[in-house]
């Protein structure tokens, strides 16, 4: 494997971008039927009329860029992906703008997120160029599926990447598909946002120092799923992880990462894990340490234990706590529940720092809030 060349050469991902082949869906879904779904889409329940693939394989790299029609994939049983789980993925946003234009909420973070993830799992890496073209591409195609702009709707982008060579042989795949799907987001909180409760697990870690917690691999998801249901047992939406070597410090919860508010007003410090190498680095969390700070809170990254947690928030120390991803932006937390017991947090509401943090980094999302840091990229001008 070793000097296998993984990234084609720059030239040739700029003449690619430029060459997606389109096949437009012989039978797109009717226009009503559209606006019905759009109007009311949830989360993850249906997709758009097209989606983006792009193959590599070792020797040719990547090649065959196209938006073809939404629609199944076929494997032999003995496709790679299926049985040693080499597979990755993002998780990001398109919104409307008052504009008319449709852009993303830092997609260049995604593409170089995707990449490491590649770089973890022995996977050939995509080009940022290439990865934030794709976006561009399939976003163009089905810009009529994008809800309309000034609400939290959007078009939710998942892009991934498996393993398609076929043999049984425990090596890295020879050949890749990255394929790119899209699926209308309602609101994540549709009556309000309301504050979850959150399983603190001492059973089960998500990821050890080493491991891969710091990928977004689809096996930690695996992973994490009998824990959840663990959790949902004891009436929690999420679960907290504690680290696996000492099982004392907070780590993050399955597909969030976690924040923690001491204090109020001026005197408020809002406080996240550090990056220790178990924590997958969310776009979300490091977007909202800036805005903490321009609103100014004191800033910290570092190690919270799950006793800090339990008994800041018994005694009132710890005034909020909220988990933060894409899909939801900001969940506050009312509540944390344990094998041997249960604190509220801040009353079981959510508080006042977590929903103001909310409402910036949404409203700089949705361009109703002047973009200071050049976050939003657009995807699709406004005129097309
Ligand atoms: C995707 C993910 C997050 C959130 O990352 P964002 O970039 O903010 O969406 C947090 N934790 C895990 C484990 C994740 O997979």
């Amino acid at each position: 494997m070793l000097g296998r060349p993984t990234v084609a050469p720059p030239s040739t991902v700029s003449a690619m971008s430029a060459q997606f082949t389109r096949t437009p869906h012989p039978a797109p879904v009717p226009a009503d039927r559209r606006a019905e779904i759009v109007a009311d889409p949830g989360f993850g329940r249906y997709f758009t009329d097209h989606m983006v693939t792009i193959r590599w394989t070792s020797g040719s790299g990547w090649h065959d860029p196209a938006v073809v029609p939404y629609g199944p994939l076929t494997f032999d049983p003995a496709t790679m992906v299926l049985h040693y789980g080499q597979e990755i993925f993002e998780g990001l946003k398109a919104y409307r703008q008052p504009d008319g234009s449709i852009a993303s909420f830092r997609p260049d973070a995604n593409a170089a997120r995707f990449r490491a993830s590649a770089a973890r799992m022995a996977m050939a890496e995509l080009p940022d160029e290439l990865f934030l073209a794709s976006l561009s591409e399939l976003v163009g195609a089905d810009r009529e599926w994008v809800p309309p702009a000034g609400g939290e709707e959007s078009l939710y982008l998942r892009p991934f990447m498996i393993a398609t060579e076929v043999g049984l042989g425990v090596r890295p795949s020879a050949e890749y598909l990255y394929a790119v799907i899209a699926s209308p987001a309602g609101p994540y909180f549709s009556g309000g946002v309301k504050p979850v409760d959150v399983w603190l697990s001492t059973d089960y870690t998500r990821s050890a120092l080493g491991g891969t917690g710091t990928a977004k691999c689809g096996g930690n998801y695996a992973a994490s799923l009998l824990p959840q249901a663990q959790g949902a047992e004891h009436g929690c939406a999420q679960v907290a992880y504690l680290d696996a070597e000492e099982r004392t410090w907070i780590d993050e919860m399955g597909s969030n990462n976690l924040f923690f508010v001491y204090g109020s007003g001026d005197d408020a410090e809002v406080v996240t894990p550090s990056l220790t190498g178990s924590i997958l680095a969310g776009v979300t969390r490091d977007s909202l340490l800036v805005l903490a700070k321009e609103l100014g809170c004191q800033v910290t990254e570092r190690r919270v234990s799950g006793q800090e947690w339990l008994e800041g928030a018994a005694d009132g120390r710890i005034t909020e706590v909220f988990g933060c991803g894409t899909a939801a932006v900001i969940t506050p937390i009312g509540g944390v529940k344990h094998n041997e017991g249960a604190v509220e947090i801040g009353g079981g509401q959510p508080g006042p720092i977590t929903l103001k943090l909310r409402e910036l980094l949404t409203d700089i999302q949705r361009g109703t809030a002047p973009d200071t840091h050049s976050w939003m990229r657009t995807l699709v001008p406004a005129s097309s």
